[in-house]
């Protein structure tokens, strides 16, 4: 008989109970707007920007709608113009290219290597081609971030970071997020912290967070933010900025501190269950483990493998075989964009050239969620399901 997994795989922890009662509070307060506030009281919000400014040992934190919301701020207080390229990942998710989009602006692809991450010297090649890099840390995979720093500074180059999978990690101990001019983050449900919708941008940039916080939708309360830059720097652009309303509300916010509070934690759990399943999976024949390297802190909140040079029909009957035994893997190979998962070509407002070399790595993609309601012992069978089928197909080829 063999053994079949049934947890969900889209089923995240519960809202901590301390989250609960402070939303209650909220809640029963009728007071969720985030510049309803009493005359000395900072409230949700602007705390949760304090608290979330000392978590990354960013100098300014906003608190924002979405994570998508928080790229396409970051590139308007970039002043990126209509019709501008921006560099981006080609291996990413739809809010990406999307944010870039969204200011009307021609995202610009780099490919991607078989460790996952963005192809260097494809990104050196491009590197006249625009002023903005938006990075993406896709999947919490990320690259070597000193000769990446190296070539955008060396171009005049400023980097964005999109950490949607990379809040809690680091690179030779520098935070994601803080190599870059802006760093980026998501709060929706599937990321490190859930608050149904919500994100960050943070900056060292007195100006940068000037302009982001008028873009919020500040009006003219932007005093009472958690993080604010020095008068001066709203002086001049306070009339000539507009006003993009993507607040976070109080409702979230506390909902998010206490899991703030406890995210080192949550990174250790995630990232002690990627490593059963990796422990697992090694050695299985045809199957190739991303290796993760030393200078980076990830965490490992999903799990990504290499069918490489697989055929596609063998791919989608290992999918099918993982499937039928209750393990759900998405795959970046396939030609029509599915659920969460779609491909630089099928993005077909931004035009790209076809990358052969990413392609072949993205049609070996496996891609799976690792929630923190599964339990170690889940994980260690998942990779036994994995691993049999897997090389089951193997051997048949
Ligand atoms: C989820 C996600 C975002 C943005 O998230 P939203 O909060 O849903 O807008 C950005 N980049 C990547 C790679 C993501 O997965």
């Amino acid at each position: 008989m063999s053994e079949n997994f049934n947890g969900n795989f889209t089923q995240q922890a519960p809202i901590p109970e301390d989250g609960i009662d402070a939303a209650l509070d909220v809640l029963r307060s009728g007071r969720l707007h985030r510049y309803n506030l009493g005359p000395d009281e900072v409230g949700e919000v602007g705390l949760l920007e304090r608290e979330f400014a000392a978590f990354t040992g960013a100098r300014y934190a906003l608190a924002v709608a979405s994570g998508g919301y928080a790229m396409a701020t970051a590139l308007r207080a970039l002043g990126v113009a209509p019709g501008e390229p921006v560099l981006t990942n080609a291996f990413t998710l739809a809010p990406v290219p999307g944010a870039i989009a969204s200011v009307n602006a021609v995202p610009v692809f780099v490919g991607v290597t078989e460790d996952l991450t963005i192809d260097l010297d494809d990104l050196a090649a491009k590197a006249g081609a625009a002023r903005v890099l938006m990075l993406s840390h896709m999947r919490g995979h990320m690259c070597d971030m000193d000769r990446l720093m190296e070539i955008c500074d060396g171009a005049g180059i400023t980097v964005i970071e999109d950490c949607a999978h990379t809040m809690g990690a680091a690179w030779n101990g520098v935070p994601s997020g803080r190599f870059g001019k802006i760093g980026c983050y998501s709060t929706q449900t599937y990321k490190h912290m859930n608050s149904g919708e919500g994100g960050f941008l943070v900056t060292d940039d007195d100006a940068v967070m000037a302009r982001a916080i008028l873009l919020s939708g500040s009006y003219m309360l932007y005093g009472r933010h958690g993080t604010v830059p020095p008068d001066a720097a709203f002086a001049e652009i306070k009339y000539t900025t507009p006003n993009v309303s993507g607040r976070m509300d109080h409702l979230r916010a506390a909902i998010l501190r206490p899991q703030l509070r406890n995210l080192a934690q949550s990174c250790a759990d995630w990232t002690a269950r990627y490593r059963v399943i990796e422990t697992g999976l090694r050695g299985t024949p045809g199957l190739r483990i991303i290796e993760r390297p030393e200078a980076e802190r990830f965490v490992g909140s999903s799990f990504q493998f290499l069918l490489l040079d697989w055929a596609a029909e063998k791919v989608e009957e290992v999918i099918a075989r993982c499937a039928r035994r209750g393990v759900e893997l998405k795959w970046f190979g396939g030609a029509e964009p599915e659920g969460f998962t779609s491909r630089y070509d099928s993005w077909r407002y931004a035009p790209s050239a076809p990358m052969p070399a990413s392609d072949r790595v993205l049609r070996g993609i496996l891609d799976m969620r690792l929630p923190l309601t599964f339990s170690l012992e889940d994980c260690a069978m998942i990779a036994r399901i994995i691993r049999s089928e897997v090389g089951s197909v193997f051997q048949a080829r």
